[in-house]
């Protein structure tokens, strides 16, 4: 703490994180919430109520980051939380089907048109690894195009980063992933639609999938350009290869019908988590009908899970799912909107320079001055400001995502006051960001 130039202090949180060190490696099972892009102690949260989390020394927080996406109706929903004591009280898990997978699976199907069936599993991860075997199962090829930048979960092949040039093979981003797997994996600059023709004109017939996430927020939000997705797809089709929208943070956030109910694209295999869990690990890949006829125990592509449709995360999803409708999301794009609008202001107002983008209600801010459009682009900001603008809101009530490669998010329980309190803390965050300097 002491090397930071905001000086406050979180003891309990950081006597919490000093004993989880011990037993878990950097003290945190994820490892961006150890603040290591930002520097501080993570604050250990112990509780969440609307628009607001409370942490262990007591100090309560605007939150912004709604625990990456899911908590799109704020924390502690009653009828949410209603829906799960409710399951709670029937067993946590039987193993066997249920009528809960199957609500939930028609909520999704119901809302979103090209999703013809939909598997259920625990995690983001899963789904898209998961989404990949299938598409290799399908088309019976092996290669996979994922673009630099997009986040598709902890996948062994999906961890492989750009490579420089164009459609180069990529490298074993982190140790323990062989280049075997890293191998079938071609990594291309996002929005970047003729490395897509070159990578498929380089290899005929190989390739099974493109996977995409259906606007990115993993690297900041940088929106695909006008018909990117739709290029995809089209290349896709021409080439025999199926098309996978990743959907695990634009799904069921950006609208009713999650991104696809914005660009209208249809994508040959889509996967979805976050928010259809309610606060809860579920997670879900589906598509056409034809193709997730190949898995198990309806084709043989083979995949299964112990928890996969737990009545208590599939009620808790199917609870927040039913809540969201058209006023919901009115709600979350206005307080989206006005939060936009505060933090341009107040940068502006400092002569900061920056970039804010958005993609319906997802939105994020780059210390740069130039539209980013892609990974390169977005690693030319100023990250150091970013970490001065960070802490000063932190210690002013407001929690960012403790990194500026990430959305930012909020929820229909975002109101006046919640809003007034980020406003009330923007002027110093964004003269702390002016005046910030490079280590
Ligand atoms: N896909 C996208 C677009 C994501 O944003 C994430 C997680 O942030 C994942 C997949 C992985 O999901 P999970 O963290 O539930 O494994």
């Amino acid at each position: 703490m002491s090397e930071l130039p905001y000086s406050y202090d979180a003891p309990v949180s950081q006597a919490l994180f000093d004993r989880a060190a011990t037993v878990t490696p950097g003290g945190v099972n994820s490892p961006v919430r150890a603040f290591r892009a930002v520097g501080g102690t993570p604050r250990f949260m112990v509780s969440g109520t609307g628009p607001y989390l409370t942490d262990a020394d007591g100090r309560e927080y605007v939150d912004l980051v709604c625990s990456w996406g899911p908590m799109i109706l704020g924390h502690s929903h009653p009828e949410v939380i209603a829906a799960v004591q409710e399951a709670v009280a029937r067993g946590t898990s039987f193993g066997t089907p249920g009528e809960g997978e199957v609500a939930l699976a028609e909520e999704m199907v119901g809302r979103i048109e090209p999703l013809e069936q939909v598997r259920l599993v625990s995690s983001g991860t899963e789904a898209t690894m998961s989404a990949i075997r299938l598409a290799r199962g399908f088309t019976r090829r092996t290669k996979v195009i994922k673009f630099a930048g997009c986040y598709h979960g902890h996948v062994d092949s999906l961890l492989a980063a750009a490579g420089s040039g164009v459609a180069t093979f990529a490298l074993p981003d982190t140790p323990g992933v062989t280049g075997a797997q890293a191998g079938d994996t071609i990594v291309l600059p996002y929005n970047d639609l003729e490395a897509v023709q070159e990578a498929f004109h380089r290899h005929p017939g190989e390739i099974a999938c493109v996977i995409t996430e259906a606007s990115p927020g993993n690297m900041g939000v940088v929106p695909p350009l006008p018909g990117f997705n739709q290029g995809l797809k089209d290349a896709c089709r021409a080439n025999g290869a199926l098309f996978i929208s990743d959907e695990v943070m634009t799904g069921f956030r950006t609208s009713r019908a999650g991104w696809f109910g914005i660009d209208g694209v249809r994508p040959d295999l889509m996967t979805f988590g976050k928010v259809m869990g309610g606060g809860f690990p579920a997670a879900a890949f589906g598509g056409r009908a034809d193709v997730m006829a190949h898995l198990a125990p309806a084709g043989p592509v083979y995949q299964a899970g112990t928890l996969s449709g737990n009545p208590v995360a599939t009620a808790a999803g199917l609870a927040q799912l039913r809540l969201l409708d058209d006023a919901a999301y009115a709600k979350v794009d206005a307080a989206s909107e006005r939060i936009r609008t505060l933090v341009s202001e107040a940068l502006t107002k400092e002569g900061v320079a920056h970039t804010l983008q958005s993609a319906s209600n997802m939105f994020s801010v780059f210390f740069t001055d130039r539209p980013v459009r892609s990974y390169e682009d977005a690693k030319t900001q100023e990250s150091f400001r970013f970490t001065a603008f960070f802490h000063s809101l932190l210690a002013n009530g407001v929690y960012l995502p403790p990194s500026s490669f990430e959305s930012w998010f909020v929820s229909t329980a975002h109101d006046d006051r919640a809003i007034q309190r980020i406003a009330d803390a923007l002027p110093a965050a964004a003269r702390a960001a002016a005046e910030a300097t490079a280590a």
